[in-house]
């Protein structure tokens, strides 16, 4: 039965937890800390996939952590100082490739676990890049469309030395998009020579596409994780074009997923975000559900659905829930709650370990974010290819390649999965750490 082949018991519960590595690198676990849970999770697979200890210890840790605090003129003539974080985690296959997050709870410890993830992310779906993932501590709603340009000008000038269109990669993530980036890239070309410039537009992805973005770049992380359901699904007995779905999130990542499901044939029935959550057993149409959010900025008030509260979202029946917002927010409390067959992360690190463990207990599926919402970088990757060849794809060729990409990567943690009798979650690292031993093992370490 294809169902056996998917359902297979959690390596968590059956390994020793990575202790020696934690011990030799003087790490004080704290059970609550993002990196240190991240961390823990690789290392676990690369005792799975017997990856070399000083290998272990190479990616238990950032190559590089960048600190910057940099002043921002406001609009009401006070200077404001900011505090930005570039973390580089590993660069054995490629640039360090990841986002630049604007948000009030941006912490050093979140954006080094971010970054593993972007490493390992790159890995699994064999784009030649490595990991790396940035920052600023601010609320982008609370800046102006003026205050957001200064501040952005301001973080690419303080962090432009340690970047580059070879070397690191940034890109849009929560809280930033495709004219923030416009404004990073602009920065970043006039404070490089001036004959360099147009191969400088490469410094960052997810550009508009006026400016040597790629089609097909704004919805790619949904793209890619509907790609990844198409492929799944089947195995566990949900038939997509009949099933019902709820959104955690409805921003880029939430928002496209919703209406490429819908566009198949699914029913999204609940949709929780920072203002609340929305329910209509009927259907909520996401096309409409859009415009009210491009309108008033989240999905309460919507009138075509019904308000609930956040303990009733989470109890909602339904084949397959998305978690498409912040971290962490999948935890052992509201897993409990949780009444759908499968959990598909579209949000980086939406689930904790303790949530993890819950919905394993309840036999609900995880298909996990490194393999989930791979698309982003996938069609990043399609970006720079594209400025550095100087040739354009359409949107059916970029389509068509991101669906390889994700249909392969899928598979590889299929085989994973079966190889190293392990979790979902387990098997997407041991397929990224596969191909990451094999490159340390082919260099070694220098000298
Ligand atoms: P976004 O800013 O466009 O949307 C974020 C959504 O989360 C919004 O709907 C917001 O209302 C909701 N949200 C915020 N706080 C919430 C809370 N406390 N409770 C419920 N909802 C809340 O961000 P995005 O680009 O869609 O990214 C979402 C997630 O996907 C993040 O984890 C991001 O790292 C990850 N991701 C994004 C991309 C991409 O290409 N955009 C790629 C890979 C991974």
């Amino acid at each position: 039965m294809a169902n056996t082949v998917l359902r297979t018991k959690s390596a968590s519960t059956s390994h020793h937890l990575p202790a020696k590595v934690f011990e030799e690198l003087e790490i004080v676990r704290d059970p609550g800390n993002l990196f240190h849970q991240t961390i823990e999770q690789v290392l676990i697979a690369a005792d799975l996939v017997k990856l070399k200890h000083h290998q272990q210890i190479i990616l238990a840790q950032p190559k590089n952590e960048i600190m910057v605090h940099f002043p921002v003129l406001m609009d009401d003539g006070h200077h404001q100082l900011f505090k930005g974080y570039r973390v580089q985690h590993n660069n054995t296959l490629g640039p360090y490739k990841g986002g630049i997050r604007y948000h009030p709870d941006v912490h050093i410890d979140d954006i080094k676990a971010l970054a593993v993830l972007m490493t390992m992310k790159c890995s699994l779906v064999r784009v030649p890049f490595g990991g790396g993932k940035g920052g600023v501590r601010c609320d982008p709603r609370k800046l102006s469309t003026d205050e957001l340009r200064r501040l952005t000008r301001r973080f690419c000038s303080a962090i432009s030395n340690q970047i580059g269109p070879d070397y690191d990669i940034p890109a849009p993530d929560v809280g930033t998009n495709a004219q923030i980036m416009a404004w990073f890239a602009d920065t970043y070309q006039q404070m490089m020579p001036e004959h360099t410039r147009q191969g400088n537009n490469r410094i960052v992805t997810g550009k508009p596409v006026e400016l040597g973005g790629s089609v097909g770049r704004e919805k790619a992380t949904g793209q890619g994780l509907v790609d990844v359901l198409v492929e799944m699904l089947p195995e566990l007995d949900i038939d997509i074009s009949d099933m019902t779905f709820s959104l955690i999130g409805f921003g880029n990542v939430g928002g496209w997923t919703g209406r490429l499901l819908e566009d198949l044939g699914a029913k999204l029935v609940a949709v929780l975000d920072h203002s609340g959550a929305i329910h209509n057993d009927k259907g909520i149409s996401c096309h409409d559900l859009t415009e009210h959010v491009a309108q008033t900025g989240a999905v309460g008030g919507f009138s075509e659905a019904a308000a609930i509260s956040q303990s009733d979202f989470y109890s909602m029946s339904v084949d397959v829930l998305v978690p498409a917002a912040m971290e962490q927010m999948i935890t052992a409390e509201n897993a409990l709650l949780i009444n759908a067959k499968v959990v598909a992360e579209g949000a980086n690190a939406p689930t904790t370990p303790e949530g993890d463990s819950v919905l394993e207990e309840r036999g609900i599926e995880v298909l996990p974010a490194i393999l989930c919402n791979a698309g982003g970088v996938t069609v990043s990757y399609f970006e720079w290819m594209q400025n550095k060849s100087s040739l354009y794809w359409t949107a059916e060729e970029v389509d068509e390649r991101l669906n390889r990409h994700m249909i392969l990567a899928a598979r590889r943690v299929k085989l994973a999965r079966v190889k190293y009798e392990c979790d979902m979650r387990t098997a997407s690292y041991c397929a990224a750490l596969e191909q990451i031993g094999r490159a340390y093992d082919l260099t070694g370490v220098f000298p």
